[in-house]
């Protein structure tokens, strides 16, 4: 096997990481297809900064349906005075933008989930080299990065941010203080499915302080989520030295995701009929819901049940689910404050 060094990615910037000020621009994806030869994809990034600092990479839509991320960051990038910035700001809005653009969770063009990308490949699908450059180019740059997400449209969670439990309990520590920073009304100690391919743990094992969110879902963004999203921004950009003042502090309720019974999985088609709502407290045992089969009248419905005492933290948004469907997330309450 051929050994050298790694290709290049084909992802062209638009904006000098090293300049000052404010800077709009892209990264240029080219991406050849019929409508246009030798065409791109055109996805918007926006430095600020100003003076010595650290760097904070602020990203939205990882998942291309998920909007409290894009509103905070689009609006940030227009907002942000760069007389108040000490460090760097690195700011892109919509990373999958071609899945945000079609307001899919997975891109249109390779149906690549870039969460489940990373570290990616500069000779890989359009996805795959978005993930490569935000490995090798972006997060490189960074000393905190906050990733938003929520539960796009098949998906509502409770507003929380998180981190995730590390083997390093030093960066551990900064990624939670990061999290109590941002000052979500909830806050998780939170447990993946399955963490390979992802951006969080990508950044995690380059030992930088990572924060992440569930602020929402069912494919829009509410008044209050964006909120959310934007007094949190600031109040991590705060914490890293990079705003001024301290953050803007508010009574977060700390849940954690001890183990994979947290998750609920349909068994079979049907309709769902919920008899908890989010944030509900739920005991083990407890029906969380119902799921009617639709093809006849007769049949009784199937119950799922708490594998746990806590709280409703996320369900499935469709009315309709599917056998494999998330049905729903639960977590317990932590004594943590
Ligand atoms: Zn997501």
């Amino acid at each position: 096997m051929l050994t050298g060094a790694p290709r290049p990615s084909p992802i062209a910037a638009s904006v000098d990481f090293d300049g000052k000020g404010v800077q709009h621009g892209h990264l240029r994806l080219p991406y050849s297809r019929d409508d246009s030869a030798w065409g791109s994809v055109m996805i918007p990034i926006c430095v600020i900064a100003n003076g010595e600092g650290p760097t904070a990479l602020l990203t939205g839509a990882n998942h291309g349906d998920e909007y409290e991320g894009p509103a905070a960051l689009f609006e940030l990038a227009l907002t942000l005075d760069p007389s108040q910035v000490s460090g760097r700001v690195i700011i892109v809005p919509a990373l999958n933008y071609p899945a945000f653009r079609a307001g899919t969770r997975t891109s249109p063009i390779d149906r690549g989930n870039l969460n489940r990308s990373f570290p990616g490949r500069p000779d890989g699908s359009v996805t795959e080299k978005i993930a490569d450059y935000v490995t090798r180019h972006l997060i490189p740059l960074a000393d905190i990065v906050l990733d938003f997400h929520s539960g796009g449209k098949t998906l509502d969670f409770l507003p929380y941010a998180a981190a995730h439990e590390l083997a390093d309990k030093v960066q551990e520590a900064r990624c939670f203080a990061a999290v109590t920073a941002f000052a979500a009304p909830y806050s998780m100690k939170m447990l993946e499915i399955d963490a390979v391919g992802m951006l969080d743990t990508t950044v995690e094992e380059m030992g930088k302080v990572f924060v992440t969110t569930e602020l929402g879902g069912a494919g829009t963004a509410s008044a209050r989520s964006i909120e959310i999203a934007r007094r949190g921004t600031r109040n991590l950009l705060r914490h890293a030295g990079i705003l001024q003042g301290a953050p803007d502090a508010r009574p977060t309720r700390w849940l954690d995701m001890p183990s994979k019974d947290c998750f609920t999985f349909a068994q079979d088609d049907g309709l769902v009929a919920f008899a908890r709502d989010l944030g509900d407290p739920v005991s083990a045992g407890e029906t969380i819901a119902r799921v009617h089969p639709v093809g006849r009248t007769g049949i009784a419905p199937v119950d799922y049940r708490a594998a746990m005492d806590g709280v409703l933290a996320a369900r499935h948004v469709p009315g309709l689910i599917k056998a494999g469907d998330c049905l729903s997330v639960i977590a317990t309450v932590a004594e943590k404050s």
